[in-house]
């Protein structure tokens, strides 16, 4: 994903920190002119497990809780097969390793070949469906693929990898149960990065098929929302809030997060993203962008060979999966 533009918002504690850019060939963005004052906390006592959760519609509910581990140990098995990027041997062992974890679920493999500036390349959204007794459709998205140019070196544990790991976390907490609420779809996204430079037309390959796809098939008009994560492992955890995401979503997601007492980690700041998101907000289907681009002082393991395992923890990844659960809990009672 690229930033795209600068945002700031004023916060209790002062300036927002500003994010530097995505994209690995460009310079990073000097920070905000005040040093950032740190305003998000990845203590565990942010989340004392004393709070209820919020209840609408007066049903109480249930307090989600992803065993962060469980994702993390996934996040461990995806990075072991090395480097991700469309095309490679790493590519498609991630595929029959997705596939392999969804025996049993309705799977549909959104398999076509797309033109990028370095040649034409077969790419694979996988789409894991969860039926619900509510018509409509819930999308969680995330890319599995690794940055192209990168060195194979390359792990891309949070970016790619915790992404990948989370769908798989969430497929374990749907699969085999009824769902009174909205049909779930959880798609690992293909192509998301870009082959030279990111551009408009060099980035997001899996998402604009699958986008135009279910345009034309009818199945955009049923998605009540598309909630993308990306990059939400980073054991210092700020999500942004992503400025192009709807903003009755985004407002969601926060209220999510507020139930469960995880705020802190939210929304300190805004940032304008280009993500997996676009393509589905172009077409007219709510959107959000669930991310954190903020990713080691001034994002410099962003892209990198230092993004790796170490800079992940298990209370990142659980606090993002809960929200998301939560998330949907609040869009079902909607
Ligand atoms: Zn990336």
């Amino acid at each position: 994903m690229k930033f795209f533009k600068k945002s700031r918002l004023l916060l209790v504690t002062g300036l927002a920190m500003l994010l530097s850019t995505c994209s690995r060939q460009e310079q990073p963005i000097t920070s905000a002119s005040t040093a950032a004052t740190p305003v998000t906390s990845n203590s565990p006592s942010d989340n004392p497990s004393s709070l209820a959760v919020a209840t609408t519609a007066g049903k109480p509910a249930s307090r989600p809780d992803i065993n962060g581990n469980h994702v993390l140990q996934y996040v461990k098995e995806v990075v072991a097969l090395g480097s991700r990027p469309v095309g490679s041997p790493g590519h498609a062992k991630l595929e029959q390793y997705i596939l392999a974890k969804l025996k049993g679920v309705d799977v549909e493999q959104d398999k076509f070949v797309a033109p990028t500036p370095v040649g034409k390349f077969a790419m694979n959204n996988i789409i894991a469906k969860f039926p619900g007794r509510k018509d409509g459709i819930i999308v969680v998205a995330g890319h599995y693929d690794t940055n192209y140019p990168l060195p194979k070196a390359y792990v891309g544990a949070n970016d790619g990898g915790s992404s990948t790991a989370l769908l798989l976390a969430l497929a374990d907490q749907f699969r085999g149960k009824e769902r009174d609420g909205y049909s779930i779809w959880l798609v690992w996204t293909d192509g998301e990065e870009a082959f030279v430079k990111w551009t408009d037309s060099d980035s997001l390959y899996g998402t604009k098929h699958l986008a135009a796809k279910w345009q034309q098939d009818g199945t955009a008009r049923k998605i009540q929302a598309f909630i993308l994560v990306d990059m939400i492992g980073d054991a210092d955890l700020d999500i942004q809030k992503e400025t192009s995401s709807t903003p009755w979503l985004s407002d969601l997601v926060y209220q999510a997060a507020t139930n469960l007492g995880y705020q802190s980690h939210f929304y300190a700041y805004s940032a304008g993203i280009e993500d997996d998101h676009l393509p589905f907000l172009k077409i007219g289907v709510p959107a959000v962008d669930i991310i954190d681009l903020d990713y080691g002082y001034n994002n410099v393991y962003h892209h990198t060979v230092q993004d790796t395992i170490d800079k992940l923890s298990p209370q990142s990844l659980a606090i993002t999966g809960d929200v998301v659960l939560e998330t949907i809990r609040l869009l079902d009672t909607r």
